[in-house]
């Protein structure tokens, strides 16, 4: 698990955490029966969790785990001890922090970036006054292990930019996703933190296209006002 704190305006503290295959598995399909326990591990406040379809929707959960089984792709809240999060296994989780007070959690496969689900996130937060915006990009599928066909890779590379344009380490084209959602940040103005680790390449996560893992890993967010020492993203 990696764990970050960042600190707001007024002194609560925002709660970031990435899991990984050793904090169990978070696949909403729960065929070990233990996806509550391993949130609750996680966090023992109430879970904001989706059903995300690879689309641009975003949940705003305005109680603690409002909005729970969702058809969406983000969700945000401003409400203390309720937890944001989305599951992953390659595609791009990123967490935002609010300095203001708010947070929000957000899968970002390359459809899902395409489709303006990053955009949609900044834009809800902003419409709803959270203040200076911080997204820290999460372990994800890095361009060495991505590789993708050249029609796809020309749609990503329209609504991504050309940074998405890449090579595997076998030679063939590959997609840069985390070049791509790091751009579309930086176009939004938000300052963004990448944590430069590849699910493909390192078996302490689930990776999707390189081991057809089943398993998902969590990221999750939350605001409460007790630090417990973890370093700044
Ligand atoms: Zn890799």
């Amino acid at each position: 698990m990696l764990h970050y704190e960042h600190q707001l305006a007024d002194g609560r503290i925002a709660h970031l955490r990435f899991s990984d295959v050793g904090d169990g598995d978070f696949a909403i399909a729960d065929t070990l029966g233990q996806l509550d326990q391993n949130r609750r591990a996680l966090c023992d406040y109430p879970w904001t969790w989706l059903h995300q379809v690879h689309g641009a929707d975003v949940v705003h959960a305005t109680q603690p785990g409002e909005g729970a089984a969702s058809e969406a792709d983000a969700c945000v809240t401003a409400v203390e001890k309720s937890v944001v999060a989305v599951q992953t296994a390659d595609c791009v989780p990123v967490l935002f922090v609010g300095s203001a007070g708010m947070v929000a959690a957000a899968h970002a496969g390359w459809r899902g970036a395409v489709a303006g689900v990053l955009p949609a996130t900044v834009e809800l937060m902003r419409n709803h006054g959270g203040g200076d915006l911080v997204a820290v990009i999460g372990p994800a599928i890095g361009p060495e292990c991505y590789e993708f066909g050249e029609a796809d890779l020309a749609a990503a590379e329209a609504s991504l930019g050309s940074v998405v344009r890449s090579t595997t380490s076998q030679g063939s084209l590959g997609l840069d996703l985390v070049a791509g959602v790091s751009a579309q940040l930086a176009d939004l103005d938000v300052e963004t933190v990448v944590i430069e680790r590849c699910t493909a390449c390192d078996p302490g996560y689930n990776s999707h296209r390189a081991r057809g893992d089943k398993g998902r890993q969590v990221a999750a967010a939350w605001i409460d006002d007790s630090s417990l020492g973890h370093p700044s993203p």
